[in-house]
């Protein structure tokens, strides 16, 4: 099969497409063959190397996978009839491995499974024609949205939703400030605040994807560098500040972010992109019933939910732009640039 390897740690130019063996399904799992797989952040992480993410190289990255089931292995036909699912079915695919029978996973915390994984990061991915993955991952693909749309959802919107309604109990015409509102975790979490018929500040260094969060539903904007994000919130919301902040960036924001919440708020983080270390004041968190809520992936049973929303089109996958495989390492390039408003997508 044709496959864009990361031959080693490093650039973009570890890339390097060429053939590979196409993949054996083992007990419980499916061969998809896949149409579209979007760029994460992640993947860049795990091509530059983290320790939390050991690969063997080489290695396939890709998180967001969509395409169709080219071969079912027996044990796996059960899970996949119980969908309407069989060989030639449109498809896409739940991100988060979890093992299915640790205490976690029993709850339905899979996302918080004692061996949880992301596809693509610890497992290869969907940067190649055929990629493996369990049953229990596979779900219909929305029939209205094409692979690239269909790749561009899974992770970004998962991660949103655990976020926003799992974690910081979004509720009714809450107000949320969404900081970096530009990437990809932004553009859901605008559009899943709307379904809640909130009001959203959208919060980024860049006018245009400032116009662009506008287009998904964003109330107000706030341009980070040119305005002061805190008395900007205060201005918006009648100096009350936001009930949650959604987080993203770390040290480079967390001040502001922190300081814009109203009495009882939320702020509900994701990443740490400028750095692990923010400061906080105790004072201001306790006299103020102030909560800071962490938030890894989201679970199978919120996928599904999004899922159903996808297919009622309240909610939209958003794209930059679509690369071919075998032009993946242009797309790392693209997407280190940071100007792109939503997805980067492979076309395979
Ligand atoms: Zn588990």
């Amino acid at each position: 099969m044709k496959a864009l390897c990361l031959a080693n740690h490093g650039g973009p130019e570890q890339l390097k497409f060429g053939d590979l063996e196409t993949p054996n399904i083992e007990e419980g799992q499916v061969l998809i063959r896949v149409r579209a797989c979007a760029l994460n952040h992640l993947d860049i992480l795990v091509r530059n190397g983290i320790p939390a993410y050991p690969v063997k190289f080489p290695h396939i990255l890709g998180s967001d996978i969509s395409g169709e089931i080219k071969e079912i292995h027996p044990q796996a036909k059960k899970q996949l009839e119980s969908l309407n699912l069989k060989i030639g079915s449109q498809v896409v695919i739940a991100p988060g491995l979890s093992c299915g029978s640790c205490i976690e996973c029993a709850k339905g915390h899979d996302n918080q499974c004692d061996s949880a994984k992301i596809i693509g990061a610890a497992t290869k991915g969907g940067y190649a024609e055929f990629c493996v993955v369990p049953a229990k991952n596979v779900f219909p693909k929305p029939s209205h949205l094409s692979f690239e749309e269909a790749a561009s959802f899974p992770l970004t919107f998962l991660t949103a939703w655990h976020m926003l309604v799992t974690r910081a109990q979004l509720k009714q015409g809450e107000k949320v400030l969404v900081v970096g509102a530009g990437s990809g975790v932004g553009s859901a979490a605008i559009q899943i605040v709307k379904i809640f018929h909130g009001i959203v500040i959208a919060a980024s260094s860049s006018l245009e994807k400032l116009e662009l969060a506008r287009g998904l539903g964003a109330d107000f904007t706030i341009h980070i560098e040119k305005e002061d994000v805190f008395k900007k919130v205060r201005e918006i919301t009648d100096h009350q500040g936001v009930n949650i902040v959604f987080e993203h960036v770390g040290p480079a924001t967390w001040e502001q972010s922190f300081k814009s919440l109203a009495r009882c708020g939320r702020i509900v983080t994701c990443g740490s992109t400028t750095g692990p270390t923010v400061p906080l004041d105790l004072r201001a968190l306790f006299s103020r019933d102030i909560s800071i809520l962490g938030s890894k992936l989201g679970t199978l049973e919120e996928f599904n939910k999004i899922l159903q929303l996808m297919e009622e089109k309240k909610l939209k996958p958003v794209i930059s732009k679509i690369f071919p495989l075998s032009e993946g390492r242009l797309a790392h390039e693209f997407l280190e640039k940071r100007e792109q408003f939503g997805k980067v997508v492979l076309k395979i």
